[in-house]
């Protein structure tokens, strides 16, 4: 709730109500943005998407405490004039409008470069004409792969940080080669972050850019077959969420060798609000968001789901819980993987004093539960109805 004493900011200046347009609010990342604006300041939101599902419990009814603080515009930013006006009117763009699902990126890269990159090019162009400050959502794969992972298996450097923390101002960025279209999303995202920065440089955009390492948590993605479409691939978190709720193995892509670092979405969402309320603190920054304490391989987070979920769910895990495909099986022709992605966080650490507090166990405990509780009985029902007919 909010409170009765005036906000400050960390340099103790009070806080002025904002009006943010949020490109994307509809999405997980929004879904959970819009709530600890709406419940924890006096911002108001132009909340901007193609669906409003995710954020339908914020919308209705009129009696909500924040009922005037949020409008939703349903927007298509691909061809919509509206959307010039929107940012016009507002002190603060945030654009986390994206196709950011690694299945659609060999598969649809034609469409994943154009959400990326073109989709991008108008509001970031809005906001250097009308001297609006732009929050933009990035993604920690634009590091690509570590300077390690090309070094001889048992070269005793691959141990040694340098070779694989990734650092905003240092790392380089590593694709692999165009016919793996994995990499097409990385590569329209670096380069909608030269063109923000490049505005910033030459033109005075006040920005920020985000980075962030694999944010987890309730509403991400969808529940293939129950609020997603069947067929659909969505992120490993609701992946493994689907295998559990199916009593199904649990698909290791490639062994599950790969390395990830996941960030409770609420401790990442502490860091996006401070950058909101500290433009002098996060203009003109790229910032890592992500836990380098929760580091897993992908076969780790398997098994550690497998054990979360038995005990949210009380049932008893199947006999196989895991079980490896290939990458090409999986997500076809041209996928490639980042290898290992821990995120250096002196910079955000130093402007913002952010830190996140959540272990991978714990979050993964509140995840789950959420998963279990919005989707058993659907699952369990859409199980049962191919028998009764
Ligand atoms: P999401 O898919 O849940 O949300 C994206 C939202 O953008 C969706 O609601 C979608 O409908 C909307 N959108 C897409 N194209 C649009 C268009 N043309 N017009 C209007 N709305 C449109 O994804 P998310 O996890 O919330 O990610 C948000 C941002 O953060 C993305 O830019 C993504 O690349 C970045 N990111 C997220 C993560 C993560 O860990 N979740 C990691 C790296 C990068
Ligand atoms: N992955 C997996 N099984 C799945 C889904 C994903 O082994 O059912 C792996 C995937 O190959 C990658 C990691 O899990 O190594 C994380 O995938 P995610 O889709 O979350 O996105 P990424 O972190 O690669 O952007």
């Amino acid at each position: 709730m909010t409170s009765s004493t005036a906000r400050v900011d960390l340099d103790g200046n009070p806080i002025k109500p904002l009006t943010i347009c949020m490109i994307g609010a509809g999405g997980f990342i929004g879904s959970h943005l819009c709530e600890k604006l709406l419940s924890e300041t006096q911002h108001t939101v132009l909340a901007v998407d193609v669906y409003n599902d995710k954020i339908k419990h914020l919308l209705e009814p009129d009696s909500l405490p924040w009922a005037g603080r949020i409008q939703f515009h349903r927007i298509n930013i691909k061809n919509d004039s509206r959307l010039e006006g929107l940012i016009k009117c507002s002190d603060l763009t945030v654009n986390l409008a994206a196709i950011c699902t690694p299945a659609d990126y060999n598969t649809r890269p034609l469409d994943t470069i154009y959400s990326n990159f073109i989709d991008a090019l108008p509001v970031v162009k809005y906001c250097s004409e009308n001297n609006k400050r732009l929050i933009h959502f990035s993604t920690c794969e634009v590091y690509g792969k570590t300077i390690g992972s090309f070094l001889p298996q048992d070269s005793p450097l691959r141990q040694d940080p340098a070779y694989y923390i990734l650092k905003e101002d240092t790392s380089p960025c590593i694709f692999g080669s165009i016919e793996k279209q994995r990499w097409s999303y990385a590569c329209a995202k670096q380069l909608i972050e030269r063109l923000i920065y490049a505005e910033g440089a030459e033109n005075g955009l006040e920005f920020t850019i985000v980075r962030p390492f694999n944010w987890i948590g309730p509403r991400m993605d969808f529940i293939p077959g129950i609020d997603g479409p069947s067929e659909g691939v969505p992120r490993v978190l609701a992946c493994f969420s689907n295998n559990l709720l199916r009593r199904e193995p649990l698909k290791l892509v490639d062994g599950g060798e790969s390395q990830r670092t996941f960030v409770y979405i609420k401790d990442a969402i502490e860091a996006v609000h401070l950058m909101i309320e500290n433009p002098a603190r996060a203009n003109g920054h790229i910032f890592n968001v992500g836990n380098p304490n929760n580091e897993v391989t992908v076969r780790q987070l398997a098994e550690m789901m497998t054990k979360v979920y038995a005990k949210v769910s009380g049932e008893d895990s199947i006999e196989t819980p895991t079980i490896d495909v290939s990458s090409k099986e999986f997500y076809g022709e041209g996928y490639d993987d980042s290898d290992k992605r821990i995120p250096d966080m002196t910079i955000i650490n130093k402007q913002l004093g952010w830190d996140p507090k959540t272990s991978l166990w714990d979050l993964l405990e509140s995840t789950l539960t959420y998963q279990h509780r919005t989707y058993a009985e659907a699952v369990r029902q859409s199980i049962a109805k191919p028998l009764a007919n």
